[in-house]
């Protein structure tokens, strides 16, 4: 093992410098380390701080019969996959937990099939450019949405690269400006992807409206719905069940370490799709299978999401979001007010983000500043998110305690 000291010294001087610059910019991001299971209320340090910044929405990370199951099932299946899918890694648990995902979209995808994946970022990698492998190179297009999640994004310079795939940018508040695009272009695949509700505004995609695009122009329409599965339509399938929508051109995702609780994510799509995925999608082939016992305590989710409870828990959940948009309509923080439980507060630097934050903190709450580049620059925000498992007066308390350091925040940046 010989290594040059020169370029070591070289390569360790260049991150020591960008991470100094990250700093200055106020751009560095810090760990912090938690010592309780994912709750309303968190264990940092010796610290007990009112969470309000995870994507539990229904409140099932720490749910007692999915822990149970989690138990059970590394009881019956071990600990391990071993392998990929596709050599020996495919287990009953899988098998099964696929079936149930199809399920829950069987009225919005016709032949529905769907595809566990170990993350959402995965997922998103293989349904972008295995799509796109569908045509030759440099026959296909595809219309990313702006304000899409990184892995979706990171999936499409992917294909970009892989394909030769052309890509254009759209507003989802603008769909006419995209089927004006649309209607142009004659490459042989047209791929339009977008977040279903975007993370950090909380507002909803027109899937409606892209759906009904993509059908005049023969485009399939890849929806991410990775915060809405679980909490949005009647019985949590997501936002194709909201919106009563059906159609084989859509390419459905979701994942399951946000409001189903657990890890994971998966594609729904017509059998075919899937089938060529399962042929090409390289992150799917090359990539060791998720343990089993997570897909065991994922049934168990989907029951949940699927019952009584879970309709209680979404009920509930809707119960908040009415709070906090009938009380924060007057208030001066600059904010989205969302039909989702993704509030956010905009502060516009990096600074006053921070120092919100800061504030916050203070008091006892756990709302960490959003910066870019997961935002755009210029609208550094606090991302407030609710769970089911926040009361009414959770909430309340929070919304107190914005209403009292708003003045404080607000003298400070106008
Ligand atoms: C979180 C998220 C993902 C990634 O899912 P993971 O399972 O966390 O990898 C993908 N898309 C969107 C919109 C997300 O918010």
């Amino acid at each position: 093992m010989s290594q040059s000291p020169v370029n070591r010294f070289k390569a360790l001087t260049l991150a020591e410098e960008q991470i100094v610059d990250l700093d200055l910019q106020l751009l560095k991001r810090k760990l912090r380390i938690t010592e309780t299971p994912c709750d309303t209320k968190a264990l940092v340090g010796d610290r007990e701080l009112k969470a309000f910044c995870s994507n539990d929405y229904l409140g099932l990370a720490n749910h007692p019969r999915i822990t149970e199951a989690l138990v059970e099932g590394a009881r019956k299946y071990g600990v391990g996959s071993g392998a990929s899918h596709l050599i020996s890694g495919h287990s009953a648990a899988h098998e099964s937990l696929e079936k149930q995902l199809a399920a829950f979209q069987a009225d919005h995808i016709p032949n529905a099939r769907a595809l566990f994946f170990s993350t959402g970022y995965l997922a998103n990698l293989t349904a972008i450019t295995g799509l796109a492998r569908l045509a030759p190179r440099g026959e296909v297009s595809i219309y990313s949405a702006k304000l899409n999640h990184a892995s979706l994004i990171d999936g499409v310079r992917l294909a970009s690269a892989q394909n030769n795939a052309s890509v254009t940018l759209f507003d989802h508040t603008q769909p006419e400006l995209l089927l004006t695009d649309l209607q142009k272009d004659t490459k042989a695949l047209k791929l339009i992807v977008t977040d279903a509700v975007f993370s950090m505004d909380g507002d909803l995609a027109p899937v409606k409206k892209l759906l009904n695009i993509a059908e005049q122009c023969d485009a399939l329409l890849l929806v991410d719905d990775a915060h809405g599965f679980g909490v949005l339509g009647k019985h949590g399938h997501g936002v194709l069940e909201q919106e009563q929508i059906c159609s084989d051109r859509i390419i459905y995702i979701g994942t399951l370490g946000k409001a189903a609780g657990v890890s994971g994510a998966f594609i729904c799509a017509e059998n075919t799709f899937i089938e060529w995925l399962i042929q090409k999608g390289r992150p799917y082939i090359y990539s060791t299978a998720t343990p089993p016992a997570i897909a065991h305590a994922l049934l168990q989710s989907l029951k949940i999401i699927d019952s009584e409870e879970g309709a209680q828990r979404r009920a509930h959940l809707n119960r908040l979001i009415t709070i906090w948009q009938s009380e924060m309509k007057f208030s001066k923080w600059e904010k989205v007010l969302s039909c989702t439980p993704i509030q956010p507060i905009i502060l516009g630097s990096n600074a006053d983000a921070l120092m919100a934050a800061k504030l916050l903190d203070e008091a006892g709450y756990w709302i960490p500043a959003i910066r870019p580049p997961t935002v755009p620059i210029g609208s550094s925000r606090l991302r407030i998110t609710f769970s089911a498992n926040h009361s009414e007066d959770d909430l309340r308390a929070l919304i107190n305690t914005l209403n009292l350091i708003e003045q404080r925040v607000l003298e400070k940046t106008h």
